[in-house]
């Protein structure tokens, strides 16, 4: 009887699928996961375009081609940031790479063993909340 065996594989598939469908539901909502490192692969993570559409996809790659119909711009995992005298930026990053850059185009990829900074008044930022 190998039966047996196989709820051992669907169950942990089903947890990762629902736990993907409340990740999501809740990032649109009041997105409670204030990290600033991006999420482990495989989870849905916010990538923003070139063109600046943000979506929401897996995480894993450091480039994706953007879904929006008729962009299909270059689209990176990107996370809105906000510095503590109120300027908000996107900071696109490579996870494989190790290299973040703001998405406003102001500056060149940079790797991430610097923390990301305010490029207006250059002190450290902080994943920004709704709104
Ligand atoms: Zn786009
Ligand atoms: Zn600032």
């Amino acid at each position: 009887m190998k039966l047996a065996d196989r709820p051992a594989v669907i169950l942990p598939v089903l947890i990762v699928l629902i736990g993907g469908g409340f990740y999501i539901g809740f990032s649109r909502g009041c997105s409670p996961h204030r990290e600033p490192v991006p999420p482990m692969k495989g989870k849905p993570v916010t990538w923003l375009c070139e063109d600046g559409h943000v979506f929401e996809a897996p995480a894993g790659e450091d480039v994706r081609t953007c879904p929006e119909p008729g962009c299909g711009a270059q689209a990176y995992q990107a996370t809105l940031f906000e510095c503590p005298n109120g300027h908000r930026t996107w900071i696109w990053f490579k996870q494989k790479a190790r290299e973040f850059r703001y998405a406003d185009g102001s500056h060149d990829w940079q790797p991430l063993d610097e923390p990301p900074t305010c490029p207006r008044c250059g002190v450290p930022v902080q994943p920004a909340g709704p709104g």
